[in-house]
Protein backbone atom coordinates (compact mmCIF):
# COMPACT_ATOMS: atom_id res chain seq x y z
CA UNK A 1 0.00 0.00 0.00
CA UNK A 2 2.79 2.17 1.34
CA UNK A 3 4.71 2.01 -2.19
CA UNK A 4 1.62 2.58 -4.34
CA UNK A 5 0.94 6.08 -2.54
CA UNK A 6 4.76 6.71 -3.08
CA UNK A 7 4.08 5.90 -6.80
CA UNK A 8 1.57 8.15 -6.67
CA UNK A 9 3.34 11.13 -5.02
CA UNK A 10 5.54 10.42 -7.88
CA UNK A 11 3.10 10.81 -10.51
CA UNK A 12 2.96 13.63 -12.51
CA UNK A 13 -0.12 15.61 -12.08
CA UNK A 14 -3.42 14.60 -13.46
CA UNK A 15 -5.49 17.34 -15.19
CA UNK A 16 -8.03 17.75 -12.53
CA UNK A 17 -4.82 18.83 -9.92
CA UNK A 18 -3.27 20.88 -12.43
CA UNK A 19 -7.15 22.91 -12.65
CA UNK A 20 -6.54 22.96 -8.79
CA UNK A 21 -3.65 24.42 -8.32
CA UNK A 22 -4.63 27.18 -11.09
CA UNK A 23 -7.78 27.87 -9.25
CA UNK A 24 -5.71 28.00 -6.14
CA UNK A 25 -3.30 31.07 -7.82
CA UNK A 26 -6.34 32.40 -8.83
CA UNK A 27 -8.21 32.90 -5.28
CA UNK A 28 -4.72 33.44 -3.92
CA UNK A 29 -3.98 36.60 -6.43
CA UNK A 30 -1.10 34.63 -7.75
CA UNK A 31 -2.77 34.45 -11.52
CA UNK A 32 -3.83 38.00 -12.87
CA UNK A 33 -7.06 38.25 -14.46
CA UNK A 34 -6.26 38.30 -18.33
CA UNK A 35 -3.17 36.34 -18.07
CA UNK A 36 -1.89 34.32 -21.12
CA UNK A 37 -2.64 30.87 -20.65
CA UNK A 38 0.07 29.68 -22.88
CA UNK A 39 0.12 25.85 -23.10
CA UNK A 40 3.46 24.82 -24.22
CA UNK A 41 4.75 26.92 -21.23
CA UNK A 42 2.86 25.53 -19.06
CA UNK A 43 3.48 21.75 -20.17
CA UNK A 44 7.01 23.07 -19.31
CA UNK A 45 6.51 23.98 -16.12
CA UNK A 46 3.97 21.42 -14.79
CA UNK A 47 6.12 18.80 -16.46
CA UNK A 48 3.45 16.73 -18.14
CA UNK A 49 2.31 16.60 -21.91
CA UNK A 50 0.31 19.46 -23.87
CA UNK A 51 -2.47 17.76 -24.07
CA UNK A 52 -2.84 17.18 -20.07
CA UNK A 53 -2.61 20.67 -19.85
CA UNK A 54 -5.55 21.27 -22.50
CA UNK A 55 -7.57 19.16 -20.23
CA UNK A 56 -6.97 21.33 -17.66
CA UNK A 57 -7.99 24.36 -19.47
CA UNK A 58 -11.08 22.54 -20.89
CA UNK A 59 -12.44 21.87 -17.24
CA UNK A 60 -11.71 25.68 -15.98
CA UNK A 61 -13.52 26.93 -19.23
CA UNK A 62 -16.42 24.45 -18.19
CA UNK A 63 -16.68 26.78 -14.69
CA UNK A 64 -15.55 30.12 -15.90
CA UNK A 65 -12.43 30.68 -14.60
CA UNK A 66 -10.57 30.96 -18.27
CA UNK A 67 -12.01 31.75 -21.57
CA UNK A 68 -11.38 30.21 -24.85
CA UNK A 69 -10.70 33.11 -27.55
CA UNK A 70 -10.30 32.24 -31.29
CA UNK A 71 -7.07 31.62 -32.53
CA UNK A 72 -5.07 33.33 -29.24
CA UNK A 73 -5.62 30.34 -26.95
CA UNK A 74 -6.83 30.40 -23.39
CA UNK A 75 -6.57 33.75 -21.13
CA UNK A 76 -7.21 33.47 -16.74
CA UNK A 77 -11.37 35.29 -17.31
CA UNK A 78 -11.61 39.11 -16.40
CA UNK A 79 -14.89 39.21 -15.67
CA UNK A 80 -16.75 42.89 -16.35
CA UNK A 81 -18.18 45.16 -14.82
CA UNK A 82 -21.40 44.27 -15.38
CA UNK A 83 -20.92 39.93 -15.25
CA UNK A 84 -19.23 41.52 -11.21
CA UNK A 85 -22.70 42.46 -10.45
CA UNK A 86 -24.64 39.69 -11.62
CA UNK A 87 -21.99 37.29 -9.44
CA UNK A 88 -23.00 39.36 -6.27
CA UNK A 89 -26.36 38.93 -7.40
CA UNK A 90 -25.88 35.51 -7.46
CA UNK A 91 -23.97 34.86 -4.22
CA UNK A 92 -26.53 37.58 -2.55
CA UNK A 93 -29.47 34.88 -3.66
CA UNK A 94 -27.65 31.75 -2.18
CA UNK A 95 -25.69 32.49 0.80
CA UNK A 96 -28.49 33.16 3.35
CA UNK A 97 -29.94 29.48 1.60
CA UNK A 98 -26.78 28.42 2.56
CA UNK A 99 -27.06 29.66 6.07
CA UNK A 100 -30.41 28.59 6.40
CA UNK A 101 -29.17 25.16 5.26
CA UNK A 102 -25.95 25.30 7.47
CA UNK A 103 -28.10 25.96 10.92
CA UNK A 104 -30.31 22.82 9.80
CA UNK A 105 -27.77 20.59 9.20
CA UNK A 106 -24.67 21.54 10.35
CA UNK A 107 -23.30 19.13 13.30
CA UNK A 108 -21.15 19.99 16.06
CA UNK A 109 -17.65 18.23 14.12
CA UNK A 110 -18.99 20.84 11.18
CA UNK A 111 -19.27 23.78 13.96
CA UNK A 112 -15.88 23.10 15.19
CA UNK A 113 -14.53 22.64 11.48
CA UNK A 114 -15.27 26.53 11.16
CA UNK A 115 -14.17 27.41 14.34
CA UNK A 116 -10.73 26.05 13.28
CA UNK A 117 -11.24 27.55 10.17
CA UNK A 118 -11.23 31.37 12.05
CA UNK A 119 -8.67 30.31 13.59
CA UNK A 120 -6.39 30.15 10.27
CA UNK A 121 -7.85 33.24 9.11
CA UNK A 122 -6.59 35.37 12.21
CA UNK A 123 -3.37 33.13 12.08
CA UNK A 124 -2.72 34.66 8.69
CA UNK A 125 -3.76 38.24 9.47
CA UNK A 126 -1.50 38.61 12.53
CA UNK A 127 1.29 37.40 9.55
CA UNK A 128 0.12 39.13 7.37
CA UNK A 129 0.44 36.86 4.85
CA UNK A 130 -2.03 38.28 2.41
CA UNK A 131 -1.62 34.99 0.04
CA UNK A 132 -3.57 32.75 2.61
CA UNK A 133 -5.80 35.50 3.72
CA UNK A 134 -7.36 35.99 0.45
CA UNK A 135 -7.40 31.83 -0.17
CA UNK A 136 -9.16 31.52 3.11
CA UNK A 137 -11.35 34.58 2.77
CA UNK A 138 -13.44 32.91 -0.27
CA UNK A 139 -12.73 28.73 1.53
CA UNK A 140 -14.59 30.08 4.64
CA UNK A 141 -17.86 30.45 1.82
CA UNK A 142 -16.82 27.23 0.01
CA UNK A 143 -16.88 25.87 3.54
CA UNK A 144 -20.23 26.95 4.66
CA UNK A 145 -21.66 25.97 1.31
CA UNK A 146 -20.18 22.02 1.61
CA UNK A 147 -22.18 22.54 5.15
CA UNK A 148 -25.59 23.47 3.95
CA UNK A 149 -26.86 19.97 2.64
CA UNK A 150 -27.67 21.11 -0.80
CA UNK A 151 -24.96 19.55 -3.65
CA UNK A 152 -26.05 21.52 -6.54
CA UNK A 153 -25.49 25.03 -3.84
CA UNK A 154 -22.21 23.65 -2.75
CA UNK A 155 -21.09 23.20 -6.81
CA UNK A 156 -22.42 27.18 -7.73
CA UNK A 157 -20.42 28.57 -4.78
CA UNK A 158 -17.55 26.25 -6.01
CA UNK A 159 -17.47 28.32 -9.47
CA UNK A 160 -18.80 32.07 -8.00
CA UNK A 161 -16.09 32.27 -4.94
CA UNK A 162 -12.55 31.67 -7.54
CA UNK A 163 -14.59 33.91 -10.25
CA UNK A 164 -14.98 36.18 -6.72
CA UNK A 165 -11.42 36.34 -6.21
CA UNK A 166 -10.90 37.34 -9.90
CA UNK A 167 -13.15 40.69 -9.29
CA UNK A 168 -11.71 41.45 -6.38
CA UNK A 169 -8.32 41.02 -7.92
CA UNK A 170 -9.57 43.41 -11.53
CA UNK A 171 -11.47 45.73 -8.40
CA UNK A 172 -10.23 45.71 -5.24
CA UNK A 173 -8.39 48.71 -3.83
CA UNK A 174 -4.95 48.01 -3.15
CA UNK A 175 -3.89 46.28 0.31
CA UNK A 176 -7.44 45.66 1.47
CA UNK A 177 -8.64 42.48 2.54
CA UNK A 178 -11.06 40.14 0.57
CA UNK A 179 -13.12 39.97 3.43
CA UNK A 180 -13.28 42.73 6.28
CA UNK A 181 -12.05 41.26 9.66
CA UNK A 182 -14.25 39.70 12.61
CA UNK A 183 -17.03 39.66 9.89
CA UNK A 184 -17.00 36.01 9.16
CA UNK A 185 -16.24 35.30 13.54
CA UNK A 186 -19.76 37.13 14.03
CA UNK A 187 -21.71 34.84 11.37
CA UNK A 188 -20.43 31.73 12.76
CA UNK A 189 -21.13 33.29 16.33
CA UNK A 190 -24.88 33.86 14.99
CA UNK A 191 -25.00 30.21 13.26
CA UNK A 192 -23.80 28.45 16.36
CA UNK A 193 -26.80 30.11 18.48
CA UNK A 194 -28.99 29.24 15.84
CA UNK A 195 -29.72 32.80 15.31
CA UNK A 196 -31.41 32.44 11.85
CA UNK A 197 -32.01 35.78 11.40
CA UNK A 198 -29.13 37.49 12.56
CA UNK A 199 -26.89 35.42 10.65
CA UNK A 200 -28.49 36.27 7.22
CA UNK A 201 -28.40 40.16 8.13
CA UNK A 202 -24.58 39.76 8.88
CA UNK A 203 -24.27 37.32 5.69
CA UNK A 204 -25.93 40.26 3.55
CA UNK A 205 -23.97 42.80 5.69
CA UNK A 206 -21.04 41.07 4.68
CA UNK A 207 -21.46 40.65 0.97
CA UNK A 208 -22.72 44.56 0.67
CA UNK A 209 -19.58 45.17 2.39
CA UNK A 210 -16.98 43.22 -0.09
CA UNK A 211 -19.07 44.60 -3.12
CA UNK A 212 -19.50 47.76 -2.07
CA UNK A 213 -15.16 48.00 -1.30
CA UNK A 214 -14.58 47.27 -4.86
CA UNK A 215 -13.84 50.34 -7.73
CA UNK A 216 -16.03 48.87 -10.34
CA UNK A 217 -14.19 51.79 -12.60
CA UNK A 218 -10.80 50.33 -11.79
CA UNK A 219 -9.07 48.23 -14.33
CA UNK A 220 -5.51 46.26 -13.76
CA UNK A 221 -2.44 45.99 -15.87
CA UNK A 222 -1.63 42.24 -17.12
CA UNK A 223 1.59 41.05 -16.60
CA UNK A 224 3.24 38.34 -18.60
CA UNK A 225 2.53 34.73 -16.26
CA UNK A 226 5.72 33.68 -14.27
CA UNK A 227 4.51 29.51 -14.00
CA UNK A 228 7.35 28.95 -11.71
CA UNK A 229 6.73 31.27 -9.30
CA UNK A 230 3.22 30.34 -9.35
CA UNK A 231 4.03 26.81 -8.92
CA UNK A 232 6.95 27.17 -6.23
ZN1 LIG B 1 -16.25 36.53 3.61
Amino acid sequence: MRKIMEQQKLAKPQAAQIAETITNAVMEHRLAPGSKLSESRMAEAFKVSRTKINQALVMLAENGLVKKLPNRGYFVSSPGVAEAKEIFAMRNLLEPAIIRGVITHANKADIKRLKAHLVAEKLAREQSNRRAIIRLSGDFHMLLASMCGNRYIDKQMAELCPLTCLIIALYDVPNTPACPEDEHDNIVAAIEAGDEAKAIALMQHHLAHIENALNLDGASDIDEVDWEAILR
